[in-house]
């Protein structure tokens, strides 16, 4: 009868003087790897603007179709999203639309941290993907 109380204690000193595995999350954070693939952001050029050409590569190597994109013309002749829009419930993380833009515009950040309580949080828009924190 008592010995199963003993070896409970028994363990509970044991994990008492062990090293401790757990954090007070969320102050304190481990560091994640530079490999992690989370939100999306968009480079900016010394301008704050997007370094997007709207070539669509991204919207047509997306395998959850979940990037929507609506071309626009610059007044020299460039080509800028004029709309770009990524829904993030539908997003795998799969980093595909990173590999393949050319420019580098499209990135996967570190960003972990993103429970909302409606859809439409979830719809990462241009504005949204130009003002997000890259860490
Ligand atoms: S990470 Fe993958 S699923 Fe998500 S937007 Fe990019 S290509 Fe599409
Ligand atoms: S984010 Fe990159 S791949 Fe996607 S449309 Fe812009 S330049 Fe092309």
């Amino acid at each position: 009868m008592i010995l199963p109380l003993l070896k409970g204690l028994r363990l509970t000193l044991k994990m008492f003087f062990s090293p401790q595995v757990t954090i007070r999350y969320p102050e304190e954070r481990r560091a994640i790897s530079p490999r992690w693939r989370g939100m999306h952001y968009f480079e900016k050029n010394p301008a704050g603007e997007t370094t997007c050409v709207a070539c669509g590569l991204c919207v047509a190597v997306c395998p959850a179709r979940c990037i929507s994109l609506a071309i626009s013309e610059r007044a020299d002749g460039t080509r800028t999203p004029g709309a770009y829009e990524i829904d993030a419930l539908r997003c795998i993380f799969c980093g595909f639309c990173q590999e393949a833009c050319p420019v580098n515009a499209i990135r996967l950040g570190q960003d972990y941290e993103y429970v909302h309580e409606t859809r439409a949080d979830f719809l990462l828009t241009k504005e949204r993907l130009l003002s997000s924190n890259k860490g």
